[in-house]
């Protein structure tokens, strides 16, 4: 569940001259935190860890919804940092980067209890504990 601190920081963020797509967005997820009461990870490893899928969703409202544990395994095997923040740098649109010529990043990456669409194979079993030890840890 999200604190009160990540709450205000959020409706923070709204108050700053942000373009008013963006402060959408911003509403939006707010309001569906709020109703879902879904637990704020930080990370793909969190999101598979708790069963949600990963979800991002570019400034053009177009989502993409990716099951955890594959996409956290995915980025294991490549050494990237699975950091929400950093994470959203592997990941673009393919409409809007037709439509520019270059790479555009999704706006949001978070949690989702929707159905994901796109799955990566899984790590096994051994892989998958050792991973769920180290964050324990
Ligand atoms: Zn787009």
């Amino acid at each position: 569940m999200l604190s009160f601190y990540e709450t205000s920081a959020l409706r923070r963020a709204l108050i700053q001259p942000l373009p008013s797509n963006i402060q959408a967005l911003l509403r939006r997820r707010i309001n569906r935190i709020l109703e879902d009461g879904l637990k704020v990870a930080t990370c793909i490893f969190e999101a598979a860890a708790w069963h949600y899928a990963v979800r991002v969703e570019c400034r053009c409202r177009q989502e993409g919804l990716f099951e955890a544990h594959g996409l956290w395994w995915k980025f294991e095997r490549k050494g990237w940092s699975d950091d929400f923040r950093d994470a959203r740098r592997r990941f673009y649109c393919k409409a809007c980067s037709q439509r520019y010529g270059r790479k555009v990043r999704p706006v949001i990456i978070e949690t989702s209890n929707k159905p994901p669409r796109h799955c990566f194979p899984l790590p096994d079993e051994r892989e998958w504990r050792r991973a769920v030890s180290r964050f324990r840890g």
